[in-house]
């Protein structure tokens, strides 16, 4: 039986984050974007209201709901601005997610839970210099010594780069498997800001997602406990894409929302601005446009929670979410060039919001898989040359 009602705590998370990014994001929006400033009181909030570890079960620090919540909230907060979605993607869908269904106990204890409850906040590390979509290019190496590993390389493009505490880092355990570019040669690890040789930086020429932070990081004979490996040595590559997995879930939401956003700037737009003795809004070609948004937002809000659905049922769903993540973006990509459009020359200004939604779009269409690297994967599996194997570790069912 297919219901398209949401539940009552559905609607009470989206209401509550909805009317929090209302009042408390969206009127300082404007000038955080120009100034490019990350306001740190915004991830107390999100914690505070169990955010940060919303599909997350208690006993962990999170607020134990499902993962159309986590797909409701990622909406919501995009609706107002990418950079506060951008850090339910790093920290809770990258982050977070994989630690509870591949960190050790101990691990658990000691990251996921103070993550999870936003007393520390994670991100994810995997592409380099060199390597973003071909991550077996990555170049970083961990080598064992007794009880630690030393780690030594150099991550960019890493969402929270300067904020957060924690990074699952992708580095090669196998330096022989490295040269052969065999996968099974990576291992993952959890690496503390406070460990020594660890040093972080900003990306200073970035043209969207202005209020948050993006940089990168360097690795220095950075010392890691043997205990902070995650999953099994040679395990690293399934960690990383697992949790592309549900980071790219997030992201399928959000851009969900921007679409959202673009439609109804559009929409009050067109019914104030008028020309030709008329609101624009009846205008044929303007009209088509809003048409397109219309109809891409409910697609792409179809295509999220379908993918939520099946993670609540514990059913395996990379095709969907690739789907999902790969329609929306485009979709939201298409929705802000043309938001602009309908304001004709205001759209141009930063008066409105619809340059920053166009600007802020574009990074989704290339992060948690690039546009091609997604219609290459629904190519691949419509052709029948991909197939998801059986995995170690899957995400768990919702049970409440
Ligand atoms: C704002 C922002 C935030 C980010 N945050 C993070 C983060 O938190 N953590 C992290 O690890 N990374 C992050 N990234 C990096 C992002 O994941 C990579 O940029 C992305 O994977 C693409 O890799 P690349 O930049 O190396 O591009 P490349 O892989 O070099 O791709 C360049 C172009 O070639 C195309 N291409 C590549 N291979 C193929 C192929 N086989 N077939 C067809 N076309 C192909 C791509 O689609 C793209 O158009 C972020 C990026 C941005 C912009």
């Amino acid at each position: 039986m297919i219901s398209f009602e949401l539940s009552e705590e559905h609607k009470s998370v989206e209401k509550t984050c909805r009317d929090w990014a209302a009042k408390t994001v969206a009127p300082k929006i404007h000038d955080l974007d120009r100034e490019h400033r990350f306001e740190r009181g915004f991830l107390k909030d999100m914690a505070e209201m169990g955010l940060l570890g919303i599909c997350i079960p208690e006993e962990h620090g999170g607020a134990g709901m499902d993962y159309v919540s986590l797909g409701l909230v990622s909406e919501e907060l995009e609706y107002v601005d990418t950079h506060l979605r951008v850090v339910m993607s790093v920290h809770v869908g990258l982050n977070c997610m994989t630690l509870w269904c591949w960190g050790t106990d101990e691990q658990k204890k000691k990251y996921l839970v103070p993550q999870a409850k936003g007393e520390k906040i994670a991100t994810y590390g995997l592409t380099e210099p060199n390597a973003g979509s071909d991550a077996v290019g990555i170049q970083t190496t961990a080598v064992r010594k007794g009880d630690r590993y030393v780690l030594n390389g150099e991550k960019t493009w890493i969402s929270l780069a300067d904020v957060a505490d924690n990074f699952l880092v992708i580095a090669w355990t196998d330096q022989e498997k490295k040269k052969k570019r065999d996968h099974s040669g990576l291992s993952a690890f959890i690496v503390e800001r406070a460990f020594k040789g660890f040093t972080s930086y900003t990306i200073k020429e970035k043209w969207g997602i202005l209020a948050g932070n993006t940089g990168g990081f360097h690795l220095e004979d950075v010392e890691v406990p043997a205990e902070n490996r995650v999953g099994q040595d040679g395990e690293g590559f399934k960690v990383a894409m697992f949790a592309l997995e549900n980071g790219r879930y997030t992201v399928a939401a959000g851009a969900t929302g921007l679409v959202r956003a673009c439609r109804d700037a559009s929409v009050k737009y067109a019914l104030e601005r008028k020309t030709f003795g008329v609101p624009i809004g009846e205008h044929q070609l303007v009209k088509e446009m809003i048409a397109q948004m219309v109809s891409d937002y409910d697609a792409a809000r179809l295509l999220w929670l379908r993918a939520g659905w099946m993670k609540n049922q514990g059913i395996r769903n990379n095709r969907e979410t690739s789907l999902a993540k790969w329609f929306a973006t485009v979709a939201s990509e298409r929705a802000s060039g043309d938001a602009v459009q309908v304001h004709g020359g205001n759209g141009f200004s930063d008066e409105y919001p619809v340059g920053r939604f166009y600007r802020n779009c574009k990074a989704a269409v290339i992060y948690e898989g690039t546009r091609e690297i997604h219609k290459i994967m629904q190519a691949d599996y419509a052709l029948g040359y991909r197939h998801d194997k059986p995995r170690r570790v899957e995400l768990p069912a919702y049970e409440r």
